[in-house]
């Protein structure tokens, strides 16, 4: 639905909206947001509505700190949790300089640039989040525990799963702000859980995983649980991944087809996103505790493809009539930015393709089972957060798409996060303080 400034307005006079969420995301891609009235709608349009960047991490605008939010209209959506009188509804918007320049932290506008390039060639992408979370038990305060919420295993019902109710409500919600759900499951993990909702193109569906999160945890909060999507919340349990699947069209026709065999393009643009799997890594997957998960539990640790699903970084599914139509991208975790790492997945893909690059062979071997002689045939992904941000310093991929100033504070602040968690003397509660709440 392409929603005009007028037919917003329209929306929400009839609507009885009485708050209206400026929503945004911080460079490392948790939500932020600003309540205006109704009054202040036209302003936000045309001049933007002003705040204080230097006030939020990662921000690090101290020289020129005011910053301004420009809804976006197309992205209008109630937030069903909130009363139906006086009705609350959200925008994201685009962040903009005084002067009208896009602010280079403004993760939407480097995926509308990405998105920009891809067109200019002849392409469109549509990708689709299926994320993992965990429900935990709160303690007397109200404050999260590591108690899980139940001690269900991977599909299993009631009672033995407890979380049923907590799943239909983020169904339901995400149906009322236009985000269809597909399917839920619990997950193999105690109080692990899933819910997999339809792919939209690129910054629609990046904006859709930031709701969906929001939904996530609003609603196992207000039934008195805390949902996080922290890669590994317990030590001995399986991980919580975030599996994207992206689709690309040529000319509106889809790249893979008739087959992946036969496409050179859509072989050299997967190629494109291998080549840069160890440098995007810091982004992808971006925590300290990113890197516990990686390497077991299904998790994906080597730089590899194949059709089969035993866990590469990549897989090209194969459907019933043995062709592809979309790749999957396993080794993501939910605490990405989505807007900064979909921009890189495509400027990867769209490099690969104009460089012609050859597809690596598939790797078709168990690498969670394989000798370690076998293992050490394939790259592996970074293993811990220090390498991944040094390799991402020395990339010139990096350095060419990801604006300097963005950059620069994206690295400093990771690098501060992994001394305090490293030089803890108890990592794990270390983590747990900063990354938990
Ligand atoms: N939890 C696994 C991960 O960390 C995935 C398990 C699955 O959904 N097959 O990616
Ligand atoms: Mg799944
Ligand atoms: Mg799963």
């Amino acid at each position: 639905m392409d929603t005009t400034m007028s037919e917003v307005v329209q929306f929400i006079q009839e609507n009885d909206v009485k708050f209206i969420r400026l929503a945004f995301c911080d460079i490392f891609g948790n939500q932020k947001n600003i309540a205006i009235m109704p009054t202040e709608l036209e302003r936000a349009f045309e001049q933007g509505i002003h705040f204080n960047a230097a006030a939020l991490r990662g921000f690090l605008n101290v020289d020129a700190s005011d910053l301004l939010l420009f809804p976006d209209p197309a992205t209008l959506s109630v937030l069903p949790w909130r009363p139906a009188q006086g009705r609350v509804v959200r925008f994201y918007c685009d962040i903009r300089y005084p002067d009208g320049t896009p602010f280079e932290g403004d993760g939407r506008h480097l995926l509308r640039e990405a998105n920009r390039r891809a067109r200019r060639a002849g392409y469109s992408l549509t990708m689709g989040t299926a994320s993992e979370f965990y429900l935990f038990e709160l303690d007397e305060n109200g404050h999260p525990t590591t108690i899980p919420h139940d001690h269900g295993e991977y599909f299993d019902v009631a009672p033995l799963d407890k979380a049923e109710n907590v799943r239909r409500q983020i169904c339901l919600t995400l149906e009322e702000m236009n985000i269809q759900p597909e399917s839920s499951h619990h997950e193999q993990g105690p109080g692990q859980n899933e819910v997999d909702f339809r792919y939209a193109e690129a910054l629609e569906a990046a904006d859709n995983f930031v709701t969906f999160k929001w939904v996530v945890k609003s609603m196992a909060s207000s039934s008195g649980l805390f949902a996080s999507f922290l890669p590994k919340p317990l030590p001995h349990a399986p991980g919580s991944g975030l599996h994207l699947s992206v689709s690309i069209n040529k000319n509106g026709k889809n790249l893979f087809q008739p087959s992946f065999e036969e496409s050179a393009e859509g072989q050299s643009f997967v190629a494109g996103i291998l080549q840069r799997a160890a440098e995007m890594t810091i982004f992808c997957n971006p925590l300290t505790n990113s890197f516990q998960r990686l390497g077991e539990f299904e998790a994906p640790k080597y730089i590899t493809w194949s059709h089969q699903n035993r866990c590469p970084l990549i897989t090209v599914p194969l459907t019933g009539d043995h062709s592809a139509n979309r790749m999957k991208l396993r080794a993501f975790d939910g605490c990405i930015n989505p807007y900064i790492v979909f921009a890189l997945l495509i400027h990867a893909g769209l490099d690969g393709i104009e460089q012609g690059l050859p597809l690596p062979p598939a790797c078709d071997e168990n690498l969670f089972t394989a000798s370690n002689e076998v293992r050490t045939r394939y790259e592996a992904l970074p293993g811990a957060l220090c390498d991944a941000i040094r390799i991402a310093k020395d990339s010139d991929f990096i350095t060419k798409y990801l604006p300097e100033k963005a950059r620069t504070a994206f690295f400093a602040a990771k690098q501060a996060e992994h001394d305090r968690i490293v030089l803890a003397d108890d990592r794990t509660a270390a983590e747990r303080s900063l990354y938990f709440e």
